[in-house]
């Protein structure tokens, strides 16, 4: 008995008819190039899925497209090929992208829950000490290629520093970074308007945020913040974190320079989760509660970041020149931030 089925040269695209027989070990191909005997070990059989046309290719680059059929079947039984062997195959190869998706999806959860899980068990044994020295080496490094000396006047940084040292004051668990828990004024008109805590307790007021404008209660309150991010230990946490993925990048890339940069990016902020900054925020309006003012000073100084990143994104996108540093632009739920800390006053300012 033999089958109809679509030959091709596998030069073009286009088909021939042939005829296909079998006997036992050998298929008998007539086709446009004359007939041939072809042997069972030299033709590849596509697996079966769902009604699709079956493919037989062979050696020479050349293949055949068979209907699904029972004739098929039967020539395929004649030829030698065992279809179970193939369905047993199709069926280890499933079973082998489900292994690898399981693989996938728990090296997945260890990154996203297991390893913010275990630096926040780690953070608060990771003495402050070891802290303080890393983060004076990463402040050089930023003076060194990104911070430029600040331009402000000596009674607005001696006023800002009264205020900071106020709010540092107020809270005890602060005690041990007292050390190196300062206020440092810079400039860093590449990264405009922002605060960062380095995770030694390091603190770094840009010259770009205080000129927003932005009043000395609004800039203490980003202030506040940047406090909470102390107190909550969360520049240990993500530097524990992210030198757990750039050491095992490291490894594997042979390239240290990730290492730094990703150190820096933790730094200026970048890296902070959603939950981080909310305990930052929620950490804020709790001290200047307690100063008898309105959390609703960070709200303010939010927006107008956050509308400075907003503009600056816009004359971005007709430059086209892109920026590592409007994390706040980056983080839609700035927005949210700005409704709950207004929220915890009942009113805007
Ligand atoms: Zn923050």
């Amino acid at each position: 008995m033999s089958l109809e089925v679509f030959y091709f040269d596998g030069q073009s695209s286009r088909r021939h008819t042939a005829r296909l027989e079998a006997e036992a070990g050998f298929l008998h191909l007539d086709g446009p190039a004359g007939k041939r005997w072809i042997p069972h070990e030299e033709i590849q059989v596509s697996e079966t899925q769902g009604h699709a046309p079956r493919t037989l290719r062979f050696a020479d680059g050349t293949y055949c497209e068979v209907a699904q059929s029972a004739a098929l079947s039967a020539l395929l039984d004649t030829l030698g090929h065992n279809e179970s062997i193939a369905v047993r195959m199709q069926n280890r190869w499933r079973w082998s992208l489900s292994a690898l998706m399981g693989v996938t999806l728990i090296l997945a959860a260890g990154y996203f829950w297991g390893l913010p899980w275990g630096a926040e068990i780690a953070a608060p044994w990771v003495p402050i000490s070891a802290m303080q020295e890393v983060s004076e080496t990463t402040l050089n490094q930023l003076d060194n290629h990104l911070l430029e000396p600040s331009q402000l006047s000596p009674e607005r940084q001696q006023k800002l520093t009264q205020g900071f040292q106020q709010l540092a004051a107020a809270d005890p668990d602060l005690a041990p970074y007292a050390k190196s828990l300062r206020l440092y004024f810079r400039s860093a008109p590449k990264v405009g308007p922002n605060a960062f805590a380095l995770p030694g307790g390091q603190i770094v007021l840009l010259d770009e945020l205080v000129e927003l404008p932005i009043n000395d209660e609004e800039t203490l309150a980003v202030l506040a913040h940047e406090l909470g991010h102390l107190n909550k230990r969360h520049g240990i946490r993500q530097l524990i974190q992210s030198s757990v993925v750039a050491a095992v990048a490291a490894a594997y890339m042979g390239d240290v320079s990730y290492l730094i940069t990703t150190l820096t990016a933790v730094v200026l902020e970048s890296g902070y989760s959603r939950d981080m900054e909310r305990e930052a925020d929620h950490y804020a309006a709790t001290a200047l509660t307690r100063q008898g003012q309105s959390p609703a000073l960070l709200a303010n100084a939010l927006e107008k970041m956050e509308n400075f990143y907003t503009d600056k994104k816009k004359k971005k996108d007709t430059d086209g020149e892109k920026s590592h540093f409007d994390w706040l632009s980056s983080h839609p739920d700035t927005e949210e931030r700005i409704q709950t800390l207004r929220g915890n006053s009942g009113q805007a300012l």
